[in-house]
Formats: structure tokens, sequence, C-alpha cells
């Protein structure tokens, strides 16, 4: 528990990033100058500029005038707060508004906090540190909620998001999907041989070398269970699949991790493969075949792909 605390206690914001969202030049100047030398900014002078700047490379913190032509600040805001993947960047209004109620409708747009113009560079500075601080501690303790402890590929909570996520999107733009589930052959008998420290180190490399095994941003490796893994291919069919596959086995096999108890005589894996093919039936449960053709891998020698 401690590594976690002193992680979160590490965060850097040497390479945060933020966004100036203002239609008045002057006003972009003056937190150029004051933020500038520290952080990565970024300038839009419209909601909506701001709007496409945060779907095509979302910034760590917003920093967002109220009043601008067309889309306003607090509108801009809460559209922000209602679109997925960019909901979680915190917004941080800057306004020469006073009242209490125009205060009070920046808190209920979603942002986080609220600073009035003029700035004065050290509070600013302060609360974007604040600010980016909490972020960074957030995105950190999200990514070990779905991390596997051992092994650092994904766990088996995010796998089951990420494959209902990747099955429903398959199924509304009629794209294939492929899912492939490996198992370590013998690895029992590697544990008793070699003993459960040597064997969670090959677990770890196993691991490592399916991560590496995949080339496409969206594909991903999981942990499903003991020395079982799931990697999930959107948009790929069956052909693709068995060349991923191979692959898989090739790298492996390359390790040339001496096993004494396998016929094999090296540490290998079995694959099974499972395959939804475009506007085919999106209805196919890619675990359970997955595990079918893997058993018949099993059966069939294993160190191979079916
Ligand atoms: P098969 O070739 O049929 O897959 O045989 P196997 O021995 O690999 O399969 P089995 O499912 O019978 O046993 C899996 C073994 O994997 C049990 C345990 O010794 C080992 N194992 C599972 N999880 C871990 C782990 O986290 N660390 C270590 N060191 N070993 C593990
Ligand atoms: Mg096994
Ligand atoms: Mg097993």
């Amino acid at each position: 528990m401690n590594s976690v605390t002193d992680t979160l206690a590490k965060v850097s914001l040497e390479n945060a990033r933020i966004l100036v969202v203002d239609d008045q030049p002057i006003n972009i100047q003056v937190i150029n100058q004051i933020l500038g030398g520290s952080f990565q900014l970024r300038f839009a002078k419209s909601g909506q500029e701001a709007l496409d700047i945060c779907l095509s490379d979302p910034p760590d913190l917003i920093l967002m005038d109220v009043i601008m032509p067309n889309l306003d600040g607090l509108t801009t805001c809460k559209i922000i707060k209602n679109t997925p993947n960019i909901s979680d960047i915190p917004v941080v209004f800057i306004t020469s508004l006073q009242k209490a109620e125009e205060e009070n409708a920046c808190w209920q747009a979603g942002g986080i906090d609220y600073m009035t113009k003029p700035v004065n560079p050290l509070p600013l500075t302060n609360r974007v540190n604040a600010h980016l601080t909490q972020k960074f501690q957030a995105d950190l303790l999200k990514k070990l909620a779905y991390l596997d402890g051992l092994t650092g590929v994904y766990n088996r909570r995010y796998l089951d998001d990420y494959l209902a996520r990747q099955t429903s999107q398959a199924k509304r733009t009629n794209h294939a999907i492929s899912l492939l589930m490996i198992d370590i052959d013998y690895f029992k008998q590697f544990n008793d041989e070699y003993g459960h420290l040597v064997a969670d180190d090959q677990l770890k490399l196993t691991a490592f070398t399916l991560k590496e095994s995949l080339h496409r941003p969206t594909d991903i490796t999981a942990r499903y269970g003991g020395e079982e893994f799931i990697c999930v291919l959107p948009d790929t069919g069956a052909e693709g699949a068995k060349q991923v596959a191979e692959r898989i086995l090739r790298h492996i096999r390359a390790l040339e991790i001496p096993h004494k108890l396998s016929p094999h005589k090296y540490l290998t894996v079995s694959v099974g493969t499972a395959s939804i093919e475009a506007k085919q039936n999106y209805n196919t449960d890619l675990t359970a075949l997955a595990d079918k053709n893997l058993y018949k891998a099993k059966n069939t020698g294993r160190n191979k792909a079916i």
C-alpha cells in the first residue's frame, strides 16, 4: 500500500498540458506570461475550438472564460461534462463576472473552481498546481484499478468492460472483432520444477511478450486468470486473428525459456481463437468459443493455435 501512496505523492506536473479558452487575445497573453514557462499551454478563441481540441488531443486542465460569442464558457463546460472520454477534464472558470449567482452558474455547469479577472499570478499558479496534482492522482488511481498487479497488463475488470464496449461497437458499425485466449502449457509442472518466484517472472515475461505482439492501438492484452490471458482484437476477422496468434506462438518460442518437464523442452503457450466476421452473428460468445478452441489446442499437442 505504501508504494501506491508514495507514487501518488510523487506525481510530476512537468508535462502537464493546459488549454486556455478566451476570445480576447490580451487575456490569453496574460495567462501565457504567468503559466507559459511552467506548463505546455494551448489556446482556443472560442468554445467550439476548445471542444475540437478536447476531442482530438485532450488537455489535463482547462482555464475557461465565461462570456464568449456563440458558444459561451458555461455551455462549453456543460458539453465537455456530458461527453464520454473528456468529461473528467477539470474546468476552472476565469471571469470578470462577480455576482454570487454568476459564480454559482459556473459550479452548476460542472466547473471545479472559479477565479475572477484580473488574475493574480501567484494564486493562479497555486490553484493550477493543486488541480493538476489532483487530476494526475485520480488518473493514476484509475490506471491502477484496471491493471493486473503482477503482470502489469489489463485486469479482468477492464477486460469485461472493454470487450463489451468493443463488441457493441463492432455490431453498430458492422465491423469484425476477434478474441484470443492464451494459456501457458504445463505451467503447473513449471512451478513444481523451478519454483513460484521463477514461474512468476516467466508469467510477467509472457504477459509482456503478448502485449508486444499486438500492433494496433485498439488491441489489448488482459490477464483472464492464473496463467491465462485474453487479447481483444477489434476490427479483425478470423484470418487476422490467426496471424496474430501465430506471431504470439513464434515470439513465445523465441524466448527459449527452458522447461524440462514439457515435451516441447521450452515454455510454450496454446491459443484458442474466436472471431465474428463483418456483418455476421454478433451474438456469438467470443470467450466461450475461444475457450472451446483452446481446449482443442490443448488436446491435440499444445504449443499451437486453433
Ligand atoms: P495445461 O498445459 O493443460 O495448461 O496445464 P497447466 O499445468 O498449465 O494447467 P493447470 O490449469 O492444470 O495449472 C495451472 C497452473 O498454473 C497452476 C499453478 O501452478 C500455475 N499458476 C497459475 N497462476 C499462477 C501465478 O500467478 N503464479 C505462478 N507462479 N503460477 C501460477
Ligand atoms: Mg496452462
Ligand atoms: Mg489454465
